[in-house]
C-alpha cells in the first residue's frame, strides 16, 4: 500500500514527520491544483510534495489516503477522491496537534476513517440564535440587526434527521447571533448528540455568558461531547483565563479562535465581500472567498454560505432588493443524491454575483445595536 497525506500546510507537515518517527513510510504530500488558499506552502523535509491530478497512475485501491486539512477546507478534496474512486481515506483529527503523541497506537486514536459510500458533508453551520449580546458592527450574520429570536427544538429536531439520513456530517458549528442566549440550550446539544452520534459538534460563542451559565448547562456541554469555540474579541479577552478555568473544571474541550493553535489574541478586523451590485464575478469573488467553505443551514434548506438564508433580514432593515435564486440553496427534503447536492453547493452560485472580488476591511467595534453604517458603506461599492 502507497500511503500519501493530503495538505501542505503546518499541520499536514506535522502528520507526515509523526508518520515517519513511527516508522510509517509516508509516499508524498498531495494537493488539489486549482485549489487557492492564501496560506504558506511548507515543504517537508522529508517528502515531495505532488498535485493528485499529476499521479493518475495512482491506484486507489493500494493508497490510503491520510487528509490532514482544517474540517472547513477539506471538501473539495474528499469530493475529488471519491470521483477517482478512493476508498481508505482517513481525516487526522486536529486536536491531535495539541498533545503530546508518543505512538503509534497513540495516533491512531485521532484517525477517523471516512465511509466513502455515503455523501460526506464535512462542514456545516447553522443560527441558533439570530441575535447576539455583543452586537459588532457589520456582522456577517447580521446579528447586529436581526430582532430576538432562535430556532425551535421541533424545527432543530426535523432538520438534523433529515440531514442524517442524506449525509454522514463530519463537523457541525452552532452558532449564531450567541448561542448561549438559547433558552432551551441543554436539550438542543442533547438532541444534536443523539441524532449525530459521530459529528464533532462545536459551539461558536464570543464567550461573554459562559461564566454565568448554570452548571448543569456546563455538564451538558461535558456530557454530550460538545467543544466550545471561543471568538476572542477584546471583552472576551478581558475575562479569558476566568473562562478557560470555567471551561477545564467541567472537562469541556475548547478551542480559540478557530484554531487548536492560536495564542490569546482578539479579533480587531472584519471583512466582507458583499455590495448591492448583481455585476460582480461570480466565479473569481468565489474562488478568492473563504465563506465559499462555511455551508450553512436554514429552515430545511443548506447554502454556500451564511449570506444567501439569512439576506432576508438586510432587505427588511435596510429596503435592499437582494434576489435569491433557486440555485442559491438546495432543498433538504428534495436532495436524491448526496454527492451531487455537495458539488452543487461547491460551485459558484448566482449570489456570488452580489460579491466583489476584493475584501473590505474595517476594524472591530461592538456594542452596535441596529447600527446600519457598514451595510450602507459597503453597500454603495
Ligand atoms: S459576536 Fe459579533 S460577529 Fe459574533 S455573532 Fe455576535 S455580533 Fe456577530
Ligand atoms: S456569496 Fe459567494 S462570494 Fe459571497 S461570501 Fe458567499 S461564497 Fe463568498
Amino acid at each position: 500500500m502507497y500511503n500519501f497525506v493530503f495538505g501542505v500546510g503546518f499541520f499536514a507537515n506535522q502528520v507526515v514527520d509523526k508518520l515517519m518517527e513511527f516508522g510509517v513510510r509516508v509516499d508524498g504530500m498531495l494537493k488539489l491544483k486549482e485549489f487557492y488558499m492564501p496560506i504558506f506552502i511548507e515543504p517537508n523535509k522529508y517528502v515531495n510534495t505532488y498535485c493528485v491530478e499529476d499521479l493518475k497512475k495512482l491506484d486507489p485501491n493500494l493508497t490510503n489516503i491520510i487528509i490532514a486539512q482544517k474540517p472547513i477546507i477539506m471538501g473539495d478534496t474528499i469530493s475529488y477522491l471519491k470521483n477517482r474512486g478512493f476508498k481508505n481515506v482517513f481525516i487526522v483529527d486536529e486536536e491531535m496537534q495539541r498533545v503530546n503523541i508518543h505512538t503509534l497506537k497513540e495516533f491512531n486514536c485521532y484517525l477517523y476513517p471516512v465511509n466513502m459510500e455515503k455523501p460526506f458533508l464535512n462542514y456545516l453551520e447553522m443560527n441558533i440564535v439570530d441575535n447576539c449580546n455583543l452586537n459588532c458592527k457589520g456582522c456577517a450574520h447580521f446579528s447586529n440587526i436581526f430582532d430576538n429570536g432562535y430556532v425551535s427544538l421541533d424545527s432543530f429536531t426535523r432538520d438534523l434527521i433529515m440531514l442524517s439520513s442524506k449525509f454522514e456530517l463530519y463537523y457541525f458549528r452552532l452558532l449564531g447571533g450567541e448561542p448561549l442566549l438559547h433558552p432551551n440550550i441543554i436539550e438542543l446539544v442533547k438532541i444534536a448528540r443523539k441524532i449525530l452520534k459521530n459529528t464533532k459538534i462545536i459551539i461558536v460563542t464570543n464567550g461573554l455568558l459562559i461564566n454565568k451559565l448554570n452548571n448543569d448547562v456546563l455538564k451538558a456541554f461535558a456530557e454530550n461531547n460538545i467543544t466550545i469555540c471561543i471568538s476572542v474579541y477584546k471583552p472576551t479577552l478581558n475575562i479569558l483565563d476566568n473562562i478557560i478555568s470555567k471551561l477545564e473544571y467541567f472537562g469541556i474541550n475548547y478551542i480559540l479562535n478557530d484554531d487548536y493553535m492560536a495564542s490569546k489574541k482578539s479579533i480587531e478586523s472584519f471583512s466582507t465581500r458583499l455590495t448591492a451590485s448583481q455585476n460582480n464575478n461570480a466565479f473569481e469573488s468565489s474562488r478568492k472567498c473563504l465563506g465559499r467553505f462555511c455551508r450553512f443551514l436554514r429552515d430545511g434548506k443548506i447554502s454556500k454560505c451564511y449570506y444567501p438564508l439569512l439576506i432576508d433580514v438586510l432587505n427588511r432593515k435596510m429596503g435592499t432588493n437582494f434576489v435569491l435564486s433557486a440555485e442559491d440553496y438546495v432543498e433538504i427534503k428534495n436532495i436524491t443524491d448526496g454527492w451531487l447536492a455537495i458539488e452543487q453547493l461547491s460551485k459558484p452560485i448566482p449570489f456570488c454575483n452580489y460579491c466583489s472580488e476584493d475584501e473590505f476591511e474595517f476594524n472591530w467595534e461592538g456594542y452596535h445595536k441596529n447600527d446600519l453604517d457598514v451595510y450602507q458603506y459597503i453597500l454603495k461599492k
